[in-house]
C-alpha cells in the first residue's frame, strides 16, 4: 500500500542514544519505522555547513525527509528595526542551512499583532515574507517557508491568514497545527470540522495544497486565551482518530509532525492508527 502521508517527530526522538545529535535522530527515526523529522532550530540555528552536509547524506541513506522549525524569536511585525532585522536573519539562516541539509521546508511563527489591527499586521507580514521569499529564490535556495497556524489569539496566524499568505505569495505555504487550531476556542475537533478545514485548503490552494500538507499534531491543554501546553494524545481531548480519518478520506498527502511531549510514541501511534484504516 502506498502511503501518501509521512509521519515523524518535532526534533530528535527521545529514545535516541546519548549524546544525541541530528544524525543519530535520523537513524532512530528509521529504526522506529517513521518517515520524517523536523529539526528544531527553535533556540537558534546552531548547525554548521559541514554537519549539514553529513545530515543530508544520512537522511538520504535512511530515506528520511527533513524539515526544520525556525527560531521562536521571530516577529515580522516588530516596529523595532533591530528586532525586525534579527527576525529576518533567523528565517534566512534557517532556510540556508535547510537547503544544505536537503530539507525542503522551514516552519516559522510569523509574529504578533502587538497594537496593530489584524489587517495592518497582515500587510506588514506579507510584505516581509514576499521579500524573504524573493531573496531565497534569487539565491536558488529551494526551501518553502511554512507559516504556522498560531495557538494564541494574540499571535498572528489564523487559519485564514495563513491560507491567504500562501495564496498571495510564491514560496509560502501553510503549516497547519491542529493542536493550535483546536486550542483557540476548543472547536475544530470533530470529523466534520476537520473536513471543513481540508476543504478550505483545497479551495484556496487547489489539489496541490492537499498533496503537500505540512501538519503539526499533538494533544493540547488550553484556556480561553488559547494554547497552554502540549499533551500526549491519550492524555488530551484531541480527536486524532477523526483527523486521520478525514485526511484518509481526502487522500491527503504530506507530512505529520508530532509535537506531543512523548514525541515518537505518539508519532508511531498516529502512523499505526492511520495505516490500520481502510
Ligand atoms: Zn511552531
Amino acid at each position: 500500500m502506498k502511503n501518501g502521508l509521512l509521519f515523524g517527530t518535532a526534533g530528535t526522538p527521545l529514545s535516541t542514544e546519548n549524546p544525541q545529535s541530528t544524525i543519530k535522530g535520523i537513524r532512530r527515526i528509521r529504526e522506529l519505522g517513521l518517515d520524517c523529522m523536523e529539526m528544531e532550530f527553535v533556540r537558534g540555528v546552531n548547525m554548521g555547513e559541514n554537519t549539514a552536509r553529513d545530515v543530508e547524506q544520512v537522511a538520504i541513506e535512511n530515506g528520511i525527509k527533513l524539515s526544520a522549525h525556525a527560531p521562536y524569536y521571530i516577529n515580522l511585525n516588530a516596529s523595532d528595526q533591530q528586532k525586525l532585522h534579527d527576525s529576518r536573519q533567523r528565517i534566512l539562516q534557517s532556510a540556508r542551512i535547510c537547503a544544505v541539509c536537503g530539507a525542503s521546508d522551514v516552519v516559522l511563527h510569523a509574529g504578533f499583532y502587538l497594537k496593530n489591527t489584524p489587517e495592518k499586521a497582515y500587510k506588514t507580514i506579507a510584505k516581509q515574507l514576499t521579500q524573504l521569499s524573493d531573496i531565497l529564490r534569487a539565491a536558488n535556495t529551494n526551501v518553502t517557508l511554512r507559516v504556522e497556524v498560531s495557538g494564541k489569539e494574540s499571535q498572528f496566524g489564523s487559519l485564514t491568514e495563513v491560507l491567504t499568505l500562501s495564496t498571495d505569495i510564491d514560496g509560502i505555504a501553510p503549516c497547519i497545527d491542529f493542536a493550535h487550531q483546536h486550542a483557540k476556542g476548543g472547536k475544530d475537533n470533530t470529523y466534520d470540522e476537520f473536513v471543513i478545514i481540508l476543504k478550505r485548503v483545497e479551495k484556496r490552494l487547489g489539489r496541490h495544497g492537499l498533496d503537500n500538507l505540512h501538519l503539526h499534531v499533538s494533544g493540547v491543554e488550553y484556556t480561553d486565551k488559547g494554547e497552554k501546553k502540549h499533551l500526549n494524545l491519550r492524555q488530551s481531548d484531541f480527536n486524532y482518530v477523526d483527523l486521520l480519518r478525514a485526511l484518509k478520506d481526502f487522500d491527503a498527502k504530506g507530512r505529520i509532525i508530532c509535537e506531543s511531549p512523548n514525541l515518537e510514541e505518539d508519532a508511531v501511534l498516529l502512523k499505526q492508527t492511520y495505516m490500520a484504516m481502510s
